[in-house]
């Protein structure tokens, strides 16, 4: 706990000395230092780099997680190989109360759809600074807390986060919700860690009377949290919901006392490619990692950022929201053009359409093609509610001046479970 201490501590200091310029100064430093050590010892790097001014980091050729899977031996800079990798992380995941390590390294799989699930390795050092600087960035006052943290595996990380004054529970995501949540209302945690999936499923079980225990925070963790979820979870349970938005890339964004989602700039360098109507794909330079470098790492993700600085004093860049995978985007023609058309709007349309839509999928087959699948409450007219659906898809294509398309409205029960990350709307 000693060492987490100074990463502790150290974070705290970043957090409130680096303002704009000073994030940028230290970036730099930080880069100047990383980017040559990362050339000499990752070959995959070195090669990907080659004939390019390493002092123009902010430049450098993107990798994606395609390249990094594919030459993952290359890409770390200790040579271990992905099928040793994966076979130890996958054996955690199924034994369940393994503690995966291969040497002193920690190695987990991101929680992606299977087959795209990304490797990570954390050194004891690179460990002990995400400990410090999670623990630093999210528990806003020091004193006695109880977390529970809903995980799919439990993962020597987090077990590293229990101490003195911070007690740590883990819960299996696996497990059948109902007696998890006679624990909770025993153990009485203050802060409750979870995706948002079963944050819902614990909104739902506080409704019907069989959650009692009332957590003074939660934190929607490992998929995004919808602005419709977050406002029925808030309402309910009194409090804001923050969000931590980590991935194999690296820790990136954690919700702040004031509740904005900070990117978190003294870890990771941030830069966005712009996809028109306000959204940005991040690319992700992590400033610490030496085992697992990324640098220029292009996420799959669709980001809106807020214009506001915000009100706690930070100087970290605020994500307004996660909206969901860049692959998903979809498309129509309008004018004879090509038109992007965003997860997020699209979801929107289906969200205002009816109050008795209670899960929805969008899939877009191929362009101009729209299948919706709904789940609504029983006592719903399907007739109406079909109709209040293509009425609302129109009126948003409209806006887009795309009128030639292709709906189909299906209606059936569907489940996303906790495990997976809810994919409502796929580009296929
Ligand atoms: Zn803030």
């Amino acid at each position: 706990m000693l060492i987490t201490g100074a990463y502790f501590g150290r974070a705290r200091w970043r957090w409130q000395w680096l303002n704009r310029q000073r994030l940028r100064d230290f970036q730099a430093a930080k880069a100047q230092q990383l980017i040559p050590w990362v050339a000499q010892h990752s070959a995959f790097y070195r090669q990907h780099w080659q004939g390019h001014d390493l002092r123009d980091w902010r430049n450098l050729p993107m990798v994606d997680k395609r390249l990094m899977m594919a030459n993952f031996r290359e890409f770390n800079t200790l040579e271990v190989p992905a099928a040793a990798a994966f076979d130890l992380a996958q054996q955690a995941e199924q034994e369940r109360d393994f503690v995966p390590r291969l040497g002193d390294l920690t190695v987990g799989l991101s929680s992606g759809t299977s087959g795209h699930r990304g490797l990570f390795l954390l050194s004891p050092a690179e460990q002990l600074l995400w400990v410090g600087t999670i623990l630093a960035r999210t528990l806003h006052h020091i004193k006695p807390t109880k977390i529970a943290f809903f995980l799919r595996a439990n993962s020597n990380l987090y077990q590293q986060l229990g101490g003195r004054l911070i007690q740590f529970r883990y819960f299996d995501l696996t497990q059948a919700l109902e007696p998890q949540l006679a624990m909770l209302n025993t153990y009485q945690p203050t802060i409750i860690v979870a995706p948002p999936g079963l944050l819902l499923q614990l909104l739902a079980a506080a409704q019907n009377g069989k959650l009692t225990h009332r957590p003074e925070r939660m934190i929607s963790v490992a998929d995004a949290l919808a602005p419709d979820e977050q406002t029925q979870l808030s309402t309910f349970f009194g409090i804001p919901i923050e969000q931590i938005y980590q991935a194999t890339e690296g820790l990136l964004a954690i919700s702040c006392a004031h509740g904005s989602l900070h990117i978190q700039e003294d870890l990771v360098a941030l830069d966005f490619e712009d996809l028109g109507q306000g959204r940005v794909t991040p690319y992700v330079t992590d400033l610490w990692r030496r085992t697992q470098p990324i640098i220029r790492y292009r996420l799959n993700d669709v980001l809106r950022l807020s214009s506001q600085a915000c009100s706690c004093g930070s100087s970290f860049k605020v994500i307004e929201q996660i909206e969901g995978r860049r692959d998903d985007i979809c498309y129509f023609t309008a004018h004879g053009q090509r038109q992007a058309m965003f997860p997020d709007s699209l979801r929107r349309a289906i969200l205002l359409a009816h109050p008795a839509i209670q899960e929805y999928q969008i899939i877009q087959p191929a362009d101009d093609q729209l299948q919706v699948r709904l789940t609504i409450t029983d006592t719903a007219d399907a007739t109406l509610v079909s109709t209040a659906v293509e009425q609302q898809i129109q009126r948003q294509l409209a806006e887009y001046g795309c009128s030639a398309y292709h709906l189909s409205i299906h209606f059936a029960a569907i489940d996303y479970g906790t495990l997976n990350k809810r994919r409502r709307v796929i580009r296929q």
